[in-house]
């Protein structure tokens, strides 16, 4: 039967919309951190009904019975890419679960490997209120306002599994007659055009998209898109590219930071904080195997305290690099804050006396190119390292913007000149131009064995 016909489901949903959404403003620290500790037993003990979590922890010798509170989560193994993988499809799930009321969510494949892990109708509606939650931090009335949200509706990614398999494949549409979900997949001058004719109150995308969307509108395009907001995920927003969007949209813009295997994990609010949605995951950011101090960079396990699904507790596979904040923010959220995403450490470089390139400073030398050169002729990118001397990079070019009066030597140049103001002139870079990058394969590739290196500096 489909739950959300099930009179009994719903009644859960509306009594979690009354209160959750509101949690860590309607908490105190002291609730919060009981309502934690709850959380984690309940994943916890339900997580030993999975095969894959039964067997890690009888192995590690820990039984659910040993976790209390949040800090005990150290006794628990991590759990990798390998060992879901292992464990698929039915060892990722409880017996106690029917595999029917699941649905089946790939991750990203940036790098090329995908995972398929499952997720069921709870995590569609939490997955939904999270975005309600922070829409409201922003003023944004979800039922009132007009929203467009550009996701990646791919086949199988988190978005079309929900919203269209889930969520809009559910409810009746004209429940959602206030939004309009387009696919960040169609090109920048085409969703200009719709976006333009819906008008919409809110705009949220991908940080890439946003930045061509903003282009446009500087051409002359999407005169009538004048939001109240903006919020950017699945990428690092640098300062010159926040610039560029608040400045040709005249609103302010905010991030969102989400995986597929967790949901939302932090939010900035308006008054630029970034919150962790610590009511649902449970970060740890460690450096060395330690706690990394306050923004200092470390490597993200994290913790999702809810879910029917296959459960992610101390999943060390997200791969990415963020940096806590230890500070005391002076608004009415409550729990962790973040001081930084840096992006995934396995598409970093490495450069000489321990520095290593994260994602998150290679779009900042990308984004050049948009601000400065205001072009979004270039299309695709790949980077290759050879070694810490010398990085080949090749470059797609948008093909009907060849005409244009823009030579690719300067989109070289500016490229160039960003990776030598972070790499140093000592690396040579050689830049190509070529028709096409194959979409499965890594877009950053490093021939340096990482197994002797030493991090010692982020760039
Ligand atoms: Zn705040």
């Amino acid at each position: 039967m489909n739950p959300f016909y099930n009179p009994i489901f719903l009644s859960k949903i509306l009594n979690k919309y009354l209160f959750d959404i509101n949690r860590l403003k309607n908490f105190n620290e002291k609730e919060l951190n009981n309502f934690r500790d709850k959380a984690l037993r309940n994943i916890v003990r339900y997580a030993y009904t999975v095969p894959l979590y039964h067997d890690k922890y009888k192995k590690a010798g820990v039984h659910p019975s040993y976790i209390n509170k949040i800090k005990d989560i150290e006794k628990l193994p991590v759990i990798t890419k390998e060992d879901i993988k292992k464990y698929y499809p039915n060892g990722i799930i409880s017996s106690k679960t029917k595999k029917e009321k699941l649905l089946e969510i790939s991750t990203s494949g940036t790098t090329g490997k995908k995972l398929e892990i499952y997720q069921d109708m709870y995590d569609v509606v939490q997955w939904f209120f999270n975005h309600i939650r922070v829409l409201r931090e922003h003023e944004i009335n979800w039922r009132k306002d007009r929203l467009t949200i550009i996701a990646d509706l791919a086949p199988h990614t988190i978005e079309s599994g929900f919203i269209m398999r889930g969520l809009l494949g559910n409810l009746n549409s004209s429940f959602f007659r206030n939004m309009q979900w387009l696919n960040t997949n169609n090109k920048p001058d085409e969703l200009i055009k719709e976006i333009n004719h819906f008008k919409p109150d809110f705009l949220g995308g991908y940080t890439g998209m946003l930045g061509h969307l903003a282009l446009l509108k500087e051409q002359g395009y999407g005169e009538k898109i004048n939001p109240k907001v903006i919020a950017s995920t699945g990428g690092v927003l640098d300062k010159n590219l926040r610039k560029l969007i608040e400045e040709v949209f005249n609103a302010p813009i905010f991030e969102l930071y989400s995986t597929t295997e967790t949901g939302i994990i932090a939010f900035q609010c308006r008054n630029g904080h970034y919150h962790v949605m610590s009511d649902l995951v449970h970060l740890e950011i460690l450096k060395e195997d330690k706690p990394a101090d306050s923004k200092e960079p470390g490597k993200l396990i994290i913790t999702k305290l809810y879910g029917n699904g296959t459960p992610i507790i101390r999943y060390n596979a997200i791969n990415d690099i963020v940096a806590p904040l230890y500070e005391k923010p002076d608004c009415d959220i409550i729990g962790d804050l973040i001081d930084r995403v840096y992006g995934r450490d396995d598409l970093a470089l490495y450069f000489s006396n321990g520095r290593i390139l994260l994602p998150s400073s290679i779009s900042e030398i990308y984004s050049r190119v948009l601000y400065e050169l205001k072009t979004t002729i270039l299309k695709d990118t790949k980077i290759i390292q050879n070694n810490m001397n010398n990085i080949d990079i090749e470059l797609v070019f948008d093909e009907k913007q060849k005409e244009s009066s823009l030579n690719f030597e300067k989109v070289f140049s500016v490229i160039k000149k960003g990776f030598e103001e972070k790499v140093g002139s000592d690396v040579d870079i050689r830049i190509k131009k070529v028709d096409k990058i194959h979409r499965k394969m890594s877009r950053i590739v490093t021939k340096i064995n990482k197994k002797n290196f030493e991090i010692k500096q982020y760039i």
